[in-house]
């Protein structure tokens, strides 16, 4: 008898997940088996990861369980090491560390990105990526314990350094964190005797000339404006040069102790995909066709943050390359339904479709009440973009029982009830490294 055929999916993430469900409902009975590998056992949905470290949002409510969601797919959690493309068999360390093999018939890397980080002294030991859960429970504690200390030092040099808050990078990730991490200080200051709101000093970092450059000019002068009357710092066009043991050098020259950094200055693809010996893009993302095939690989594809795909719907810039997608949720989630349609079609001996998608813009919370967005073209600010904001990301959110515990989380945050405990977990300072996103064995 023939053996069924074995598709094997690295990563249950954005993509993984979409495309093992849409797998599990386009597949017929036996056609062939599905084995998701994830290093993690649940997905996270990194859009709410600023609610968490708010405190708007429980933890766990933005994990989804693979195995439980997933019936009809077989999943492994693991981190793939190696791939042997001759053999084809993706080589998997188990969490007690042993190892397994798996062979696959086709195969699909997601194992999404990875902070991009860059030669900055002090960098790897005293800055906090914003990637996962675990970056956003920690940053979350940092600004708890770090008020708690600041409240109860004598040391003014100490307190200072406890009350200053610097994020580098911005883009939606940086803006969105550097928001909720101020809006969570300042409902706590108010709350502590003897901590002025106005002692708070909160940087965002930015190296370009503009953050949030997907927004229109207006809307990121809002958008600047509107930290601004919060008591956020912007800087453009500056750098962090250095921030070893916790001094922070700009290159506008200033120079300040923070306790507290958060690195979201971009990310590039996971350092397993320039291990396998195909073609990648500079930022380390595999290199694939329109129909997501990886490119001079038959039974490889690729999708997500992972991946360099030819984006036809985007206008040609005047050097006539090929513009690429960019690292988006709404990116990977679309990828991954045309990859299901194109992988149930090799086994049919079907033909690939192409990868087409028009973006349909941004949407981004700036802490209570406030959010930028632009959708289609049409540009928003303040309130409307803000319930624009949770209405889509609500809606994006996988499976009715996250969604519920979600809005469950929000009413309870605007009746007052916001959580402002500690869970203790940066006792004796920070020291996450931005790469937390994919620890990957080597
Ligand atoms: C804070 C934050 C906010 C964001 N907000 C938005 C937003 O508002 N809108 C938007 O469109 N996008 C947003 N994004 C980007 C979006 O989250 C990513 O584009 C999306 O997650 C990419 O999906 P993916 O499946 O490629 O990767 P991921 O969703 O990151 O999934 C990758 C999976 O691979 C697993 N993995 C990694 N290495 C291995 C390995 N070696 N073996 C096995 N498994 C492995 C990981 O555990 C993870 O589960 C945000 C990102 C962040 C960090």
């Amino acid at each position: 008898m023939p053996r069924t055929p074995r598709i094997v999916v690295v990563g249950g993430g954005f993509v993984g997940l979409t495309l093992a469900q849409q797998l599990e409902r386009r597949l017929r009975r036996g056609e062939a088996e599905v084995v998701l590998v994830d290093a993690s056992p649940s997905m996270t949905y990194q859009p709410f990861l600023a609610e968490v470290a708010g405190g708007r949002i429980e933890a766990r409510h933005v994990a989804v369980p693979l195995r439980t969601t997933l019936r009809g797919t077989r999943v492994v959690t693991g981190a793939a090491t190696t791939v042997d493309r001759d053999r084809r068999t993706v080589q998997l360390t188990l969490p007690d560390g042993t190892t397994m093999g798996l062979d696959y018939d086709e195969l699909v890397l997601a194992p999404g990105s990875v902070s991009r980080t860059q030669p900055v002294p002090g960098l790897t030991e005293h800055a906090v990526g914003f990637t996962t859960l675990a970056d956003a429970l920690r940053l979350r504690d940092a600004v708890l314990t770090r008020l708690a200390l600041a409240a109860d030092t004598q040391d003014a040099e100490r307190r200072r350094a406890a009350l200053t808050f610097v994020v580098v990078g911005g883009g939606y990730t940086g803006v969105e964190a550097v928001a909720e991490l101020q809006d969570l200080a300042r409902s706590t200051a108010r709350r502590y005797p003897g901590l002025d709101v106005t002692e708070l000093r909160f940087e965002l970092v930015e190296a370009d000339a503009e953050i949030m450059p997907e927004l229109p000019p207006r809307l990121g002068a809002y958008t600047r404006a509107r930290l601004g009357d919060s008591g956020i710092t912007v800087r453009l066009r500056t750098q962090v040069t250095s921030m070893v043991e916790g001094l922070v050098e700009l290159s506008d020259g200033e120079r300040f102790r923070a306790d507290t950094v958060v690195w979201a200055a971009g990310v590039r693809g996971n350092p397993l995909l320039a291990r396998i010996g195909l073609p990648v893009d500079p930022r380390g993302r595999l290199r694939t066709r329109t129909t997501l095939r990886v490119d001079g690989a038959e039974h490889v594809w690729a999708a997500g943050d992972g991946a360099a795909v030819p984006d036809l719907a985007a206008a040609r810039p005047s050097d006539d390359a090929t513009p690429l997608c960019g690292a988006t949720a709404q990116h990977a989630v679309r990828q991954a339904k045309v990859l299901a349609r194109n992988l149930v079609a090799t086994l049919r001996g079907g033909r690939l479709a192409d990868y087409r998608h028009r973006d349909a813009g941004s949407v981004a919370g700036l802490g209570s009440h406030r959010g930028v967005a632009r959708i289609y073209g049409v540009p928003l600010r303040g309130l409307a973009a803000w319930l624009l904001h949770r209405v889509y990301h609500l809606a994006m959110m996988p499976t009715w029982g996250r969604k519920e515990r979600i809005a469950l989380d929000w009413m309870s945050a605007l009746l007052g009830r916001r959580d402002l405990t500690a869970a203790d977990l940066v006792r004796g300072g920070l020291t996450a490294r931005p790469e937390s996103r994919a620890q990957v064995p080597a």
